[in-house]
Order: C-alpha cells, then sequence, then structure tokens
C-alpha cells in the first residue's frame, strides 16, 4: 500500500513510518521540518519519501493525498510550550490542516486516520472513556482553545464519515515517549532525563502529585496499525495509551535511581514554568478498553522499561 504520513518526521510519525516500510509499504512524508527533523528519518532515506512542505499548503497535499492509498494525519503543532508560546499558530495548524487534509481525502475517497489528543477531554477527572463528557476551561487559556482545536478535528473526521462516507478513524493519543522523542516542547520524561543525565535539579511542576500514564512509542504505533488495518474502527474515536498511572514526582525518583543521578528534585510553580494563568490536569488516565475489545491491543512495556530506554 502506499501511505501518505503527515508530520512523519516528528517523534510518533517517524516511528509509525519505520513500522510502515517494515511491513513493506511505500511511505511518503509530508512534514514542514518545524518541530519534526530530518535525522528522524535520515535512516529511511532510501525507503520513504520526503515532501518538505505544510499540511496547509493545498496543492501541495492534494498531490501527495492522490498518490496514495491511506493517510495518516500527524502533523499538528506539538508540546504544551509551543501551545502556549504561539497560540494563533497553533489552532490554525490543527484546525485549518486537518481540514485541508480530510478534504483531499474525502476528494480521492482516502482511508484517512486522524491523530487527536487526550487533552480534549480538559480537566475531566478520568480513567476516560471516548463518550465522556469534556470539561474545558476559558478560551482565553491556551491549552483549552489547542484542546478545542484538537476537538474541531475530530468533528471534521467524523462529519466526514457520517455525511460524506469517508472512511476516517479518530484516535486520541494520550502522553507517549520513547526514543527521539525532544525535551525542546516541554514534555516532561526525555526533559528530566536529560536533567538527571546533566546532573542538574529535575524541575518537576506543582506540587508534582498530578499523574499521567506514558507509553511507549512503539506501543503507540502498534496500536494504529491496528486500526488503520481494521474496517471496523472506521468511523470511531479511540483512546491510544498506557493506565500504569505515576505522578510526576514519583517519575522524576524513578528517571534518579534509573540514571544513577545524584540531580536533586526542584518543585517549580506552573507560573515560573509556563507564565500567568496556566492550568494543569491533575489527572490523566485512558480507558482503553474500546482499543482492547476490537483490536486486542494493549501496551506491552512497563514504565520501568520505557524509562530505561
Ligand atoms: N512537567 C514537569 N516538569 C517538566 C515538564 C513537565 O513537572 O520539566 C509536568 C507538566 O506540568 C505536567 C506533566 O509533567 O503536569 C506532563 O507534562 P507534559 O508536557 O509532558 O504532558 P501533558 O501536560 O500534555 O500531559
Amino acid at each position: 500500500m502506499r501511505y501518505l504520513v503527515t508530520g512523519g518526521a516528528g517523534f510518533i510519525g517517524s516511528h509509525l513510518c519505520d513500522a510502515l516500510v517494515a511491513e513493506g509499504n511505500q511511505v511518503t512524508i509530508l512534514d514542514n521540518l518545524s518541530t519534526g527533523r530530518q535525522e528522524n528519518i535520515e535512516h529511511l532515506r532510501a525507503e520513504a519519501r520526503l515532501v518538505h512542505g505544510s499540511v496547509l499548503d493545498e496543492l501541495l497535499v492534494d498531490e501527495a493525498v492522490r498518490e496514495s492509498d491511506v493517510v495518516v494525519h500527524l502533523a499538528a503543532a506539538v508540546g504544551v510550550r509551543l501551545i502556549v508560546e504561539r497560540p494563533l499558530h497553533s489552532f490554525l495548524t490543527n484546525v485549518r490542516g486537518a481540514e485541508v487534509v480530510l478534504e483531499a481525502a474525502h476528494r480521492y475517497r482516502r482511508k484517512v486516520l486522524v491523530a487527536s489528543s487526550s487533552e480534549v477531554y480538559g480537566k475531566n477527572g478520568g480513567p476516560f472513556r471516548e463518550d465522556d463528557d469534556r470539561i474545558l476551561g476559558s478560551n482565553a487559556v491556551s491549552r483549552w482553545s489547542y484542546a478545542t482545536s484538537k476537538a474541531v478535528d475530530e468533528i471534521l473526521a467524523l462529519a466526514y464519515h457520517r455525511e460524506r462516507g469517508l472512511p476516517a478513524v479518530v484516535v486520541r493519543l494520550f502522553n507517549c515517549v520513547g526514543p527521539r522523542q525532544s525535551s525542546a516542547y516541554g514534555m516532561v520524561l526525555p526533559n528530566l532525563v536529560e536533567q538527571a543525565l546533566a546532573g542538574r535539579p529535575l524541575t518537576v511542576h506543582g506540587d508534582g502529585l498530578q499523574t499521567r500514564c506514558f507509553c511507549h512509542v512503539r506501543d503507540v504505533v502498534n496500536a494504529l496499525l491496528r486500526l488503520i488495518h481494521d474496517p471496523r474502527a472506521e468511523g470511531e474515536v479511540f483512546n491510544v495509551g498506557s493506565t500504569e498511572e505515576v505522578s510526576i514526582l514519583e517519575l522524576a525518583r524513578r528517571v534518579v535511581s534509573a540514571t544513577g543521578s545524584g540531580s536533586p528534585v526542584r518543585l517549580v510553580p506552573y507560573d515560573e514554568a509556563y507564565g500567568e494563568g496556566y492550568e494543569d490536569m491533575r489527572r490523566r488516565i485512558p480507558d482503553i478498553s474500546r482499543v482492547r475489545a476490537l483490536t486486542g491491543w494493549e501496551p506491552r512495556m512497563s514504565l520501568d522499561e520505557v524509562i530505561t530506554e
């Protein structure tokens, strides 16, 4: 099959491209190399084609979609730091980008998987089921406008499916970690590991008792492949993530122990980390029964294995 992966030079995208190439598919990567990196896909130079451009470029997207059988739309603004610093850019990239890709997929009747985010659940407690209510704060808080942008992507994909018969699948990705994830956009695990290895204090925001579940990117890619390959997934939304809950403080302790670092942990107020008015989720855990029931998928790697790698 011919795959188009938007955002294919990014962290998750590049691992997906590895898996698609290993399955013997033809892979085209559309990436503007803003947060994606050439070095993530350097080893695929012979197997995958890189189209250097933006999902906002309608002609480029049209051409790339026309030449593919399946589209995986991963290109998006990524990381809390970028979202806080560039809210307009983030919103337009996500909403307009998804619209352009979905329009083209519909034009050529191509199957499409749209990557959404656990951010859409907002401040709700969890474990989240896909049809749970979403509880968002004010639009003035960049984080919630980002959540809205991803929700719009979902709405577009599902509306194209229902009203126009587009074979579309929506995946809500929870915290995903692993090799090639950059620390530059604020993600906690690469940051803590870099700090520990450099002997700097590990920065833990707030009281550190907020919890997350970290899923290894290879497990995530495995879920994406199963959902792409299963026609019963079309028109549905799926949570994908780990269910092993850990507080950020405990995560920092485990990073210190795994690296043998002498670094202390430093609690950093949210205001200092992200500026005035930042809101965080206390808890973020997926309910993965839907993807498990349909495809048999569940994460294989434990948190300790993930940290070690
Ligand atoms: N965080 C932290 N130290 C860091 C970076 C992030 O304590 O150096 C916290 C962040 O405030 C949040 C959690 O770790 O509570 C996860 O942050 P990340 O940006 O990785 O993911 P998300 O907030 O999207 O779940």
